[in-house]
């Protein structure tokens, strides 16, 4: 429902305004979030760039403020801002979704708020570190890249595009002058967000953050750039650090030259890492080269397979001829 849709959207960039009035026109506001983005290094421009708010610890403010405005409970609870629980004696509570949060304003291409993150100010690990809108009718998860829309002119322009892990990469490398760079925010990758990106660009660099949780998980998801034809590089940061971190502690040109110098192709990456792992155990190689092949056998382009083939052989030393009959067999099944 189109009417439906449009009520979401502006409640959604009502909800938008309000944190942002709060962050910068409030005492707790200036007090608590301010000086929390100025300690992580952000500037007044791009904190205003970015859309960036607050809402404080209180149990309904932002939706007590919405109603007074005209805006219905209906699209609150629609949009996850608020949410409405019903009693058994019939009563109904309402309460905002984001308490005590700094605010990330999350964009569609075209630059409207889709939905937000919500970060807690402390370290505290007993609470969610981030929180985020629920899925909706305007929210697909699936289907969203934090920054997208900062950052479309800039994919276009370098032709090329940044895959990090979080809201703060983007802004923290956005800020260091390195515009070309989207997040998935801490879903897994999908086919639509690759699309997204295709459409800017054919060259992908994926940044992980130097904790070594999420680089094997991520491996997987890289196998669904391939598919698209698109040519993927990685690049992993020290341990301890992210993009964010590293842009916040690096000149522009140290970040651009450690990005040189680091990012790696995806497939000479992944061999040499699985090889190195399964190095002394024959049943873990084998298993290796049939993972490897597999991500080759998803790239589309015959002389790019071709090629991965014969680096893969040098890497893993292994016969040309036993990978392609491997390659053949993977093509057999998916067919
Ligand atoms: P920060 O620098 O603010 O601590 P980060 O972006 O470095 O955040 P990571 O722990 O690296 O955080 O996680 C990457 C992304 O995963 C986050 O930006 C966020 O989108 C998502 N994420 C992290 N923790 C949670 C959580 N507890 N619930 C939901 N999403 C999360
Ligand atoms: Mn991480
Ligand atoms: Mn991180
Ligand atoms: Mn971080």
């Amino acid at each position: 429902q189109a009417n439906e849709r449009e009520s979401m959207f502006l409640v959604s960039e009502y909800a938008n305004t309000y944190f942002i009035k709060t962050l910068w026109e409030t005492e707790p506001g200036k007090a608590i979030a301010l000086s929390y983005f100025k300690e992580r290094g952000f500037t007044d421009e791009t904190i205003k760039k970015f859309g960036l708010g607050f809402n404080p610890n209180e149990w309904e403010a932002f939706t007590k403020s919405a109603l007074d405005n005209g805006y219905q409970l209906e699209y609150l609870a629609k949009t996850g801002l608020t949410i409405v629980k019903e009693h058994a004696e019939g009563e109904t509570k309402k309460f905002d979704r984001f308490k005590g949060r700094v605010m990330f304003p999350i964009h569609s291409m075209s630059g409207r708020v889709l939905g937000f993150g919500g970060r807690i100010l402390t370290n505290d690990k007993k609470a969610a570190k981030y929180l985020n809108s629920p899925e909706s009718n305007i929210y697909h998860k699936s289907k969203v890249l934090y920054g997208i829309y900062y950052a479309k002119k800039a994919i276009a322009k370098e032709d090329r595009c940044y895959l990090v892990e979080g809201y703060t990469d983007v802004i923290q490398m956005h800020q260091r002058g390195i515009e070309n760079v989207v997040s998935s925010s801490g879903t897994a990758l999908t086919p639509e967000q690759i699309r997204l990106i295709n459409r800017l660009t054919k060259n992908i660099t994926v940044l992980f953050d130097g904790d070594a949780a999420g680089l094997r998980a991520s491996l997987r998801g890289i196998d669904l750039i391939l598919e698209q034809g698109m040519n993927v590089k990685v690049c992993s940061f020290p341990e301890g650090e992210d993009p964010d971190s590293f842009a916040k502690n690096n000149a522009y040109e140290d970040v651009v030259l450690y990005l040189e110098e680091n990012a790696k192709d995806f497939i000479q990456f992944k061999t040499s890492l699985l090889a190195e792992e399964a190095a002394n155990d024959p049943i873990k190689r084998a298993d290796t080269v049939r993972d490897i092949v597999n991500s080759i056998s998803k790239i589309p382009d015959q002389i790019q397979k071709e090629i991965y083939i014969q680096e893969c052989a040098k890497i893993m030393q292994i016969s040309e001829e036993v990978l392609y009959n491997t390659l053949a067999q993977i093509d057999k099944k998916g067919a």
